[in-house]
C-alpha cells in the first residue's frame, strides 16, 4: 500500500496506519447484500481520519 505521497490535511504529517472497523458498507437498495469493509487511513500524529475507502467496491453493486 502506497501512502507515500500522502499529506495530513490536519497537522501535514506524513505518517499513517490503516484500519477498519469491520462494518461493512452495503448498498442502499440491497440491505441483504454483504457489502464491504471500510478501510480508513489515519494520521499518526493527530489522528486525522485522511481517506475512508471501501475495500471491495463491486460488491456495493
Ligand atoms: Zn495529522
Amino acid at each position: 500500500m502506497n501512502t507515500s505521497e500522502k499529506k495530513c490535511t490536519d497537522c501535514g504529517g506524513t505518517s499513517f496506519v490503516q484500519a477498519s472497523d469491520f462494518i461493512n458498507l452495503r448498498p442502499l437498495d440491497k440491505k441483504m447484500a454483504l457489502g464491504s469493509e471500510r478501510v480508513f487511513t489515519v494520521c499518526l500524529d493527530s489522528g486525522e481520519v485522511v481517506s475512508i475507502k471501501v475495500k471491495n467496491p463491486e460488491k456495493l453493486l
